[in-house]
């Protein structure tokens, strides 16, 4: 086996917010990672914000920003998310910068080398006005098959057919509105269909990638098609050398990130003299692929033919995960459950999500469901209720009776205990490092029960004031206190920070993996005391989940081109329900834009309480800051506050009207602030 392993995360697109969609991934092999790491093992745990591409160019614009101005934002974003959520990255990069291009250069120089790259010409759809190429989601028309009018020049979003854009009816670019020009130009191709006894081989190994998406792929390999890595400029992305006014497609680059952030780790950190220590074919490493299973075609047929004809190591694996539904459903803006991470993070603890997607993922390609209700309930019942609970009692007992002492061991009590659980670690083991992080937390959760049925039978607090029996107590709460000790290796991988938690309750460092291969009872060394205990985490509340989804609802949100929501009817509420809301008139004092956020303002609003609030509101698109001084306005005043972009924002500004430019603030009339809106 190699001596270290490298372990990458699909890149995030730097074109939007990371979402609980992203977070299944992230979360996923940050569990593996970090049980990897637990035993011992070299881990290098590398990511990027995938940069470039057609849409970034094009949404940079309508910001009036620069490419490198637009994913510097989202950079931004994507970091302190991952961060926040205790993704342990050893390195995030980004794919624009010189030592992807260095690697880019390098694979295609390569590739061409080995007579994997020809020249073809094509001929594709051309904006006169605006002199650029259009690439099919900057082709606006008519659906061919059912007529729905202002589609994209792949698919239909009414019927979903799918077509070229030569069969889309009255076919324009969405950019400037006119008819598209058909015009040849000479591309590179990567000639994929010379790979396919290689490709048929690789997909067919089962320790390379599960064998149903596999299967799938097997279709694809009688009719290889050689692929089209030529975009002509303008285009954000690297040139490609020899050539004038093209690009590398994006699609390229992006996996070739994997390469280029590991450079940028190599350099930042020394502790290796390039990349090529571990993507050298000759390299003594494993390189392990997480990614979705929308990206498959990329990552299993493409991806191992360019690293072969550039002489770089294979993939050992492919871990291919499921997608994320809300509620049984796909992720939907119209409806309300597109769940960013950001308004998450505002409101939850990152532990109940890191539990919860943990307790569902296995090693298949299968959907999870974002179920609400099932979240709360199984956060509750099991983190809070049996992990939490366990500790709780056993340490908050320890620390206030015997002032933090354990009591020597006594083994006829504590050895049946402690050996039922430390049988199970090898399973727990196996399953983090095979992803079955669900089956692994089944087998923690039944430690944790078996624990908490130790103090239910022995009943320690019945025993404290009777002298005579309070030496009992003491020896069932220590022995109940190595299994929270055994608990801050077993938990780490999915919930650091509360594994974290209680180490420092119990006065210890963790245990790992590694130090369990060879651990016996007892596990603690009795004479240490315990530290200061404290509930591991609180329950989560209905009231806490509903703020979510509303918070959900009402963020802004930042795409230029504004769809109208889906026509549903709203749900009937009870009078009572009504009167909840606060409504109150207040009076504009002042308004600025926020920085870096196209639509928000920040309102000073005076609501007749004394000092004024400060309110977040995403109506910068259809009113100027100036626009709104001295205006009266209504005013949601019993909003709990959220953070918005940095901002606490402490009620919500009343508008009529779709999301966008067409919003119009309610006008409560000629009223002191402070009024009741009824
Ligand atoms: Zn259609």
């Amino acid at each position: 086996m190699a001596s270290k392993t490298l372990v990458t995360c699909a890149l995030p697109y730097a074109n939007g917010p990371i979402h609980l969609g992203h977070l299944v991934e992230h979360i996923q092999t940050d569990i593996y990672v970090r049980a990897l790491r637990s035993t011992g093992e070299d881990v290098l745990f590398i990511c990027a914000d995938d940069t470039h591409g057609a849409p970034i160019e094009l949404n940079a614009r309508k910001q009036g920003l620069t490419p490198e101005a637009f994913i510097a934002q989202w950079f931004e974003e994507h970091t302190a998310v991952f961060r926040d959520f205790g993704i342990s990255h050893d390195h995030f990069g980004s794919t624009n910068s010189p030592e992807n291009q260095h690697y880019a250069n390098l694979i295609y120089g390569r590739a061409r080398d080995a007579g994997s790259i020809g020249k073809k010409e094509v001929e594709q759809p051309y904006d006169e006005k605006e002199k650029r190429w259009l690439s099919d989601r900057f082709i606006r028309g008519t659906c061919p098959n059912c007529g729905t009018k202002d589609q994209y020049g792949d698919a239909c979003e009414n019927c979903n057919a799918t077509y070229t854009p030569r069969e889309l009816i009255d076919a324009r670019s969405a950019i400037s509105g006119e008819p598209l020009v058909w015009r040849k130009s000479l591309h590179a191709f990567f000639l994929l269909s010379k790979h396919g006894e290689f490709l048929e081989q690789t997909i067919a190994n089962p320790a390379f990638m599960n064998p149903g998406p596999a299967a799938q792929l097997k279709g694809f390999l009688d009719k290889l098609a050689d692929w089209d890595i030529t975009r002509d400029g303008p285009y954000f992305g690297f040139p490609i050398p020899g050539e004038s006014n093209q690009f590398f497609y994006v699609w390229l680059d992006a996996p070739i990130g994997y390469i280029g952030s590991t450079e940028q780790w190599a350099k930042k950190t020394g502790r290796q003299p390039s990349a090529l220590a571990y993507w050298d074919a000759n390299a003594d490493a494993r390189i392990i692929h997480t990614i979705g299973k929308d990206i498959v075609y990329f990552h299993c047929l493409f991806w191992p033919a360019v690293l072969k004809v550039a002489g770089l190591k294979q993939p050992e694996h492919v871990h291919i995960h499921g997608h994320l539904t809300v509620n049984g459903e796909k992720m939907s803006k119209s409806r309300g459950t597109f769940i960013n991470a950001r308004p998450y993070l505002d409101l939850l603890d990152p532990s109940y999500l890191r539990f919860f997607y943990g307790s569902l993922l296995g090693d298949g390609p299968e959907d999870i469901d974002f179920n609400l209700l099932e979240f709360r309930q199984r956060v509750n019942a099991e983190l809070v209720n049996n992990l939490g609970n366990l500790a709780n009692r056993c340490l908050t007992l320890l620390a206030k009776e015997f002032q933090g002492q354990l009591k020597a061991p006594t083994p006829e009590l504590g050895r049946p205990l402690v050996e039922a659980a430390l049988a199970k670690v090898a399973p727990i083991r196996e399953a983090f490092l095979s992803f079955q992080s669900k089956v692994a937390v089944k087998h923690v959760l039944e430690i944790g029960y078996a624990a908490n049925q130790f103090l239910a039978t022995n009943e320690p607090w019945k025993k404290l004031k009777d002298p005579a029996t309070r030496d009992a107590a003491h020896a069932q709460l220590s022995e109940a206190a190595e299994i929270v000790f055994l608990l801050t290796a077993l938990l780490e991988p999915v919930v650091p920070a509360l594994a974290q938690k209680l180490a420092t309750q119990l006065n210890r460092s963790p245990l790992t993996f590694k130090a369990l291969e060879t651990a016996t009872y007892p596990l603690l060394e009795r004479t240490q005391v315990i530290g200061q205990p404290s509930p591991l985490i609180n329950r989560l509340e209905a009231e806490v989940v509903d703020r979510l989804i509303q918070a959900v609802n009402v963020e802004p949100k930042a795409p230029a081109v504004v769809k109208p929501p889906e026509a549903k009817a709203p749900v009937e509420i009870e009078f009572t329900d009504f009167t909840r809301l606060s409504l109150k008139a207040g009076k504009v004092l002042a308004c600025e834009k926020v920085p870096k956020a196209d639509l928000l303002l920040k309102v000073t609003v005076d609501l007749g309480e004394g000092a004024p609030r400060t309110i977040v509101s995403g109506i910068a698109a259809s009113y100027a800051p100036e626009a709104l001084v001295g205006r009266n306005v209504v005013v949601v005043a019993n909003l709990k506050p959220r953070t918005l972009k940095g901002l606490e924002s402490r009620g919500m500004i009343l508008t009529a009207g779709g999301a966008g430019k067409s919003l119009v603030l309610l006008d409560p009339g000629d009223v002191a602030p402070g009024t009741d809106v009824k």
